[in-house]
């Protein structure tokens, strides 16, 4: 029960299209939903469920806490942190069923002694974004060597990550795709069970690489495009949207300023209205100035945005209790994100968990909510 009308709608229906579409257009026998940061702020378990549904067979994450919230209320999905962990904490990875990344060979090396349950080990190969992963072909030997003299670690996939699939050209992804070639060159990919290079932008473009079987849908799956520097193959449908309701209507007097430090000005007398969403909910302070909607008409937020509310300029069409939307079909996140010199991914990540998450799933609004923080409320079935 939430007592504050702020509340983020997220459409499952239109994120199972999505899953669907771009699992069959990348022709990919598995495919991960990626689910970080809860579910790119969409609310992870619901997401997760849904792109289950919609042919995704396997869920990641970047940290084991991330994964360990999911794996109480999914039991049987294969989940892969992506990050590296801590060596001490692959006991609590593997009693979980989940599988982590060997990045390192340092890392490597001080697991090998590892005498828990079996775990599932991916390697990460850098080949060119230099953020984690092995970066020559003989650290990529010697890791294989030096997991398999250890029978409760398995092998069980290879991975690497794009820097630039998103970019107008694709020079650095295949760029990357050979030293791909290079650093596996001692190595048989056919002893890892998945193989998976692809983020969202090399899924839409690039579709299946031969040596590959899986890929990770992050941005994509929730409606939004990687990147303005290539055209999707088929239009995605966003699945977030952002809204509130009004809490009060005042008329100011021309020359009286709203909110703090006074930025904004009435030039003749002005009706407002207020919202309570303010920059703890993540509508930060940058959104001053942009347009809101409410019945269909759009109207600017005026003055600072506070910590818990915000004032928008009206007219006498609205009314306290009317629906606000700050995100919708017509108000896009990639517009906010244009707005704010930033990327979708940043806006919806932004929206803090004092926003409820409400779910649309065959076209109703199934009113389960996103409970993730509540420490009463695990989310389990
Ligand atoms: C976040 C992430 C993804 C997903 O990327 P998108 O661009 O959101 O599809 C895939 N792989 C790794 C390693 C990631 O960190």
């Amino acid at each position: 029960m939430y007592y504050r009308d702020t509340w983020v709608e997220v459409d499952l229906d239109r994120i199972q299209q999505n899953v669907s579409r771009i699992k069959q257009h990348s022709g990919f026998d598995h495919l991960y939903a990626v689910v970080k940061a809860n579910a790119y702020g969409h609310g992870d378990i619901n997401v997760a469920r849904a792109a289950l549904d919609a042919g995704a067979d396997m869920l990641s994450v970047a940290f084991l806490d991330e994964a360990l919230h999911l794996r109480r209320a999914i039991k049987d999905v294969p989940i892969l942190v992506m990050g590296a962990i801590r060596p001490e904490d692959l006991a609590v990875a593997a009693a979980a069923n989940i599988d982590v990344t060997a990045h390192d060979l340092h890392w490597i090396e001080s697991i090998l002694a590892y005498d828990g349950v079996p775990a599932n080990l991916h390697l990460k190969i850098d080949t060119g974004m230099n953020r984690i992963g092995l970066k020559d072909a003989d650290s990529v030997h010697k890791a294989c060597q030096l997991i398999d003299t250890n029978p409760k670690l398995n092998r069980v996939g290879l991975f690497t990550h794009f820097a630039t699939a998103d970019a107008q050209t694709r020079a650095g992804y295949d760029a990357q795709m050979q030293q791909l070639d290079a650093l596996t060159a001692q190595v048989d990919l056919a002893d890892f069970r998945y193989v998976h290079l692809s983020n969202s932008a090399a899924l839409l473009r690039f579709g299946r690489q031969s040596v590959a079987n899986t890929g990770r849908l992050g941005i994509s799956m929730y409606g939004l495009p990687p990147s303005h520097e290539f055209e999707l193959p088929f239009e995605l449908k966003q699945a977030f949207s952002l809204h509130s309701r009004i809490t009060q209507i005042k008329e100011i007097d021309a020359g009286s300023a709203v909110s703090y430090g006074a930025t904004y000005v009435a030039g003749e007398k002005v009706r407002l209205g207020t919202l309570p969403i303010g920059y703890a909910d993540g509508w930060l302070r940058y959104h001053q100035g942009r347009q809101v909607e409410i019945n269909g008409v759009q109207y600017p937020i005026v003055g600072r945005i506070c910590m818990d509310q915000c004032m928008v300029q009206i007219d006498d069409r609205v009314q306290i209790g009317d629906q606000v939307d700050l995100i919708n079909d017509n108000l896009t996140v990639e517009d906010a994100a244009r707005d704010l010199d930033t990327i979708g991914y940043e806006i919806v990540c932004s929206i803090s968990d004092r926003v409820p998450r409400i779910y649309k799933q065959g076209g109703a609004v199934t009113g389960e909510r996103n409970e993730r923080f509540r420490p009463d409320v695990t989310g389990e079935e």
